[in-house]
């Protein structure tokens, strides 16, 4: 699986972009970086949007892809697919009509550009190119899902989006190998208390998590770190050891 890294960070400054993943040019996770990042060539790939929850910095490409595909020659629905709270909240805050246009019915009320379906924590959907992906919640601040993605392979990647320390997520994947784990650090371990309550990692943090997990994955990539606090993050991260752990970096591809 190749996935292209749109965006991985926890904030947006000039060269930092909020997470977006792309799989296979046709899946993403997570819409922060999208039309600024894509050409309207790679935008018409998209067919699914899997949202971890409804955080701005998470969602705020989907208006503006809807808008550009709406003019696009060969037009087609996109699926945007998270767990019920989060679709509901998607429906009732930014696809109201109030501040954007509700492209869940335009061009027309049968087939609008946008499509919003729900899946429930732990169901699977199958997507093209036969991937199949499974979300299991996680630790937030509000209702938050990552996404478990296998391939026809077997091979495995779990996205977590954001999220704070969690048993019951790391016993439901006790018995899978995940050879591929994105999973955030925002905060230095001095912030820890701001992480917890917030729902987010530390280095210290995402040390106990990885601890909790079953089989070590063969990569591990950290992703929406806070810029302004990257250089004590980094020093903290190497002062684990963890040779297969690395820094996700916007506008790299990484294969699992
Ligand atoms: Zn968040
Ligand atoms: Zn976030």
């Amino acid at each position: 699986m190749k996935i292209r890294v749109l965006g991985c960070s926890g904030a947006e400054f000039p060269g930092h972009r909020p997470p977006s993943i792309l799989l296979n040019s046709k899946i993403l996770f997570d819409a922060g970086s999208l039309t600024n990042m894509l050409s309207l060539k790679d935008q018409l790939r998209i067919r699914y949007i899997f949202i971890t929850h409804t955080h701005l910095d998470h969602i705020m490409g989907i208006p503006f892809l809807a808008d550009n595909l709406i003019f696009g020659k060969k037009r087609h629905t996109v699926k945007i697919i998270s767990i019920p709270p989060v679709i509901r909240a998607i429906r009732r805050n930014i696809l109201d009509g109030s501040i954007w246009p509700d492209f869940t019915v335009l061009p027309d009320t049968h087939e609008g550009i946008l499509d919003l379906t729900e899946l429930k924590p732990g169901h699977s959907i199958e997507t093209d190119g036969g991937y199949t992906v499974v979300p299991y919640e996680v630790n937030h601040s509000v209702p938050a899902t990552g996404y478990l993605v296998e391939d026809k392979e077997k091979r495995r990647f779990f996205y977590a989006g954001d999220t704070g320390p969690s048993d019951i997520l790391w016993e439901k994947m006790r018995d899978r190998q995940i050879h591929c784990l994105i999973i955030e650090v925002s905060f230095p371990n001095g912030m820890e208390q701001i992480a917890l309550e917030t729902g987010h990692l530390t280095p210290r943090l995402l040390n106990k998590e990885l601890l909790k997990m079953g089989p070590q994955p063969e990569k591990i990539f950290i992703t929406h770190v806070k810029p302004q606090f990257f250089k004590t993050i980094r020093k903290e991260v190497e002062r684990m050891h963890i040779s297969s752990l690395k820094f996700l970096e916007g506008g790299k591809t990484i294969t699992v």
